[in-house]
C-alpha cells in the first residue's frame, strides 16, 4: 500500500474489546504474568515495551519500508543511542553542515568517550572517501542538511560505507518518508526527530530509528533503548501516531508553499542567496530531483548586509513566528547563527524558515513587508 494509506491506518486497528477506532493510552508500567511465568500479551515492563510505543514503531517502520523501528524520548536521544552502539576507538564520518545538536553530541559528549570523528562536506563524495579509516564504523548524513539544505548522494555514500564495513545512517527529519526513502538507496538506518514533521504540531518531543535489517548492530541499538531507557512516554507515542495520520497532506502543502516562497525570495533585491533544493539555481537540484519526490517545507535565505539586517527582518515579521524548531502547522522564522552560539559556521545573514499551513500569499505578504527598506 502507498504511503498515504499506511500513514492513516498503520497502528490504528480497531480495539477488539471495545470497537474503538482511536487507540487507548496504556499508562501501566507493568504487565501481569501468567501462572506459568510467561507474558501472554508480550508486554512485561514499559521501559522494555509498551503498546503505544510498539504501535508507533510499527507505523514508522512501515512508512520507511524498514524491518523495524525503535523510538526514543527525543531526536537527540536517538542520536545518542545510535552512537552508544559504537565503541571507544571507533571512528565516524559526520557532516560539516548538520543539525547543531547532532554536532554537539558528537563533538562535546562522545569525544570524551573515545569516539573519533571527521567532519566532511557531504556533497563531496571524494572527501567522504578520503575521510574513511580502517576503524570507520559509521557515516552520518543529513540530507537536506540544516541550515544550508545541502544534498548528499545517498546511493554513492551507501556504497562507500559498505565497502568500508561501516553503517550509513541518514537523518531524514527534513525530507520525511513522503519525499525521501533512504533505505531504498542503501542506508542502513534512518533517524527522525519525530518532534518535527511526523508529529507535526509542535507539542511532542520524540525520536525514532528505522533499520533495513535486523542484524547485530540493530540488536545493540535495541539494547541501548531498553536498557538505557531514553524512551518516549505512552502519551507522546500516541500524539506522534495521531500526527502521522495527516503527515502526507501536511508536508505536500508545506512543500508547495515553500517552493513559491523560495521563488519569491530569489527575485528580491535585499536577498543575496536562497537555499532550497527545488530551485534550479541550487547546487544539489539535479541530485534532489533524482533522490527525492519533493523538496520539503524548509528553506533558508541570506539577507544582504549580514547579521544586523537579518535580525531587523526577523524583528518585523507579523505572521511568521520567531522561534526555533520546525515541522509544525505554524510558520517559523529563525536567525540560526545566534541560536547556535559562538562556534556556529552558519552565515550571519541567514534566516531559516519552517513553512506551515497558512496561505502562501499571506506568508509572502508578511515577508514582503518585513523586507521593505525603511
Ligand atoms: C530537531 C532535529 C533533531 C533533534 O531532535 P530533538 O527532537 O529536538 O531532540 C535532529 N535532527 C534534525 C534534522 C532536527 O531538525
Amino acid at each position: 500500500m502507498r504511503i498515504e494509506t499506511r500513514a492513516v491506518h498503520s497502528g490504528h486497528e480497531a480495539d477488539s474489546r471495545t470497537g474503538a477506532l482511536v487507540p487507548g493510552i496504556q499508562l501501566s508500567t507493568t504487565f501481569e504474568r501468567a501462572g506459568d511465568g510467561s507474558y501472554p500479551q508480550g508486554y512485561l515492563y514499559t521501559r522494555l515495551d509498551n503498546p503505544n510505543r510498539s504501535a508507533l514503531e510499527g507505523c514508522v517502520a512501515e512508512l520507511e519500508r524498514g524491518a523495524a523501528a525503535v523510538a526514543f524520548a527525543s531526536g537527540c536521544a536517538a542520536t545518542m543511542s545510535i552512537l552508544q552502539t559504537l565503541s571507544a576507538g571507533d571512528h565516524i564520518v559526520a557532516p560539516l553542515d548538520s543539525y547543531h545538536g547532532t554536532t554537539v553530541v558528537i563533538r562535546d559528549i562522545f569525544s570524551r568517550w573515545g569516539l573519533e570523528a571527521s567532519y566532511v562536506d557531504m556533497t563531496d563524495i571524494e572527501a567522504i572517501s578520503r575521510a574513511l579509516r580502517p576503524v570507520t564504523r559509521l557515516i552520518w548524513v543529513e540530507t537536506p542538511s540544516n541550515p544550508l539544505l545541502k544534498i548528499t548522494d545517498l546511493e554513492k555514500t551507501a556504497a562507500l560505507a559498505h565497502r568500508a564495513g561501516a553503517l550509513l545512517v541518514c537523518d531524514n527529519t527534513w525530507a520525511t518518508p513522503v519525499f525521501q526513502q533512504p533505505l531504498e538507496w542503501g542506508a542502513d538506518w534512518v533517524m527522525h526527530s519525530t518532534t518535527k514533521y511526523l508529529s507535526g504540531h509542535s507539542d511532542v518531543l520524540g525520536g525514532i530509528v528505522v533499520t533495513r535489517q535486523m542484524d547485530d548492530a540493530w540488536q545493540r541499538l535495541r539494547q541501548v533503548q531498553t536498557a538505557g531507557g531514553a524512551v518516549p512516554s505512552p502519551f507522546d507515542c500516541w500524539l506522534s501516531l495521531r500526527g502521522i495520520q495527516t503527515l502526507v497532506g501536511r508536508v505536500r502543502t508545506q512543500a508547495e508553499t515553500a517552493g513559491k516562497l523560495a521563488q519569491y525570495l530569489l527575485g528580491h533585491p535585499r536577498v543575496q542567496a536562497v537555499h532550497y533544493p527545488g530551485l534550479e539555481s541550487h547546487t544539489g537540484h539535479a541530485l534532489a530531483c533524482r533522490q527525492m519526490q519533493g523538496f520539503g517545507g524548509m528553506l533558508s535565505f541570506e539577507v544582504c548586509g549580514g547579521q544586523a539586517e537579518a535580525m531587523n527582518v526577523a524583528a518585523k515579521v507579523k505572521l511568521f513566528i520567531r522561534a526555533t524548531s520546525l515541522g509544525g502547522v505554524e510558520s517559523l522564522i529563525e536567525h540560526r547563527a545566534s541560536i547556535e552560539g559562538p562556534r556556529s559556521t552558519t552565515p550571519p545573514g541567514l534566516l531559516r524558515l519552517s513553512i506551515g499551513l497558512e496561505h502562501a500569499e499571506d506568508l509572502e505578504a508578511d515577508l514582503a513587508q518585513a523586507l521593505q527598506e525603511e
